[in-house]
């Protein structure tokens, strides 16, 4: 098995960004495929990669997140590895760098799966995160998105949507996936989307593959996404097959607009998308880094 390492940074329409995206992308999927480098877990690989896009202001997710109509921000993450079906996820947390680290603690803690909220930050301060000011993650730019929304209104919903996962494979042909967000921007207060979801954001089971979402949340829940795509993995469809299926079926069962990445079993990579763009990368041994919008 050669160890990947496949990236997203999220489905929407403002292509002018997307360049710059598919960097962070690019030195995302090459943190990522360093860990397996150097022996280690497709689900260290997975959450050293979204550390990286969460770190960077210009993605929706960790610091510059979207703000909701309140202008705080209401973090989601999930992550998940194939191997035992283990899964963690935070939902509507509040300030912190990295919540896909808090996710994987709830993995590692294995108590629960999912924490919302109130309980999800004194989860996270337990386990020994320190939550940060508001102001240390709120950028220029999601102040400027908030208030651009505010103004305009939603008249193209697929504007505002920049969400970011990963999906990995290792040596061992172990998988994991995970995904992050602020969620959309000026959204009501305690909603909450995919991202978080097992089996709607985020899915990875070693006998089928792995699969990290992008789009409207209220469509791809309703859809079970990430599921439905490592599903068709399960039934042998090819990984590029498999995520073009999904994200049309998507669109014409529930009028789904969003992106998808997954991988198989033997490290084959699928990346689907019916918005304007979607940066990814893809980052695996012995060959060159690919990347796009
Ligand atoms: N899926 C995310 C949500 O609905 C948004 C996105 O993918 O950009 O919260």
């Amino acid at each position: 098995m050669t160890p990947v390492v496949a990236v997203h940074g999220g489905a929407g329409g403002r292509i002018f960004d997307a360049p710059e995206a598919a960097g962070v992308c690019e030195r995302a999927s090459a943190a990522g495929l360093n860990i397996l480098r150097g022996g280690g877990s497709a689900l260290g690989a997975v959450q050293r990669a979204i550390e990286v896009m969460e770190d960077d202001p210009l993605l929706n997710a960790g610091t510059g997140a979207a703000l909701n109509e309140d202008g705080r921000l209401e973090l989601d993450a999930s992550i998940m590895e194939g191997s035992d079906l283990g899964a963690g996820g935070v939902a509507a947390l509040s300030p912190f760098r990295n919540p896909i680290a808090i996710a994987r603690a709830v993995l590692e803690d294995g108590a629960h799966v999912l924490y919302a909220g109130a309980g999800a930050d004194s989860f996270a301060r337990e386990m020994g995160f320190e939550p940060v000011r508001l102001t240390e993650m709120r950028t220029r730019r999601s102040i400027q998105r908030l208030l651009a929304r505010q103004r305009d209104g939603a008249s193209e919903p697929d504007d505002d949507l920049d969400t970011v996962g990963a999906v990995a494979v290792d040596r061992f042909g172990r998988t994991a996936a995970g995904t992050s967000t602020g969620g959309t921007v000026g959204q009501r207060p305690g909603r909450i989307g995919d991202s978080p979801l097992i089996g709607s954001g985020t899915y990875a089971d070693d006998e089928a593959g792995a699969c990290s979402t992008t789009g409207l949340g209220e469509a791809i829940i309703r859809e079970c996404l990430a599921f439905r795509a490592v599903a068709l993995l399960r039934l042998g469809v090819p990984a590029t097959e498999a995520s073009s299926a999904t994200i049309s079926r998507f669109k014409s069962r529930v009028g789904g607009r969003g992106g998808l990445i997954l991988v198989n079993g033997a490290g084959e990579v699928g990346i689907a998308k019916n918005t304007d763009a979607m940066p990814y990368a893809v980052s695996q041994l012995g060959h060159e880094l690919i990347s796009g919008f």
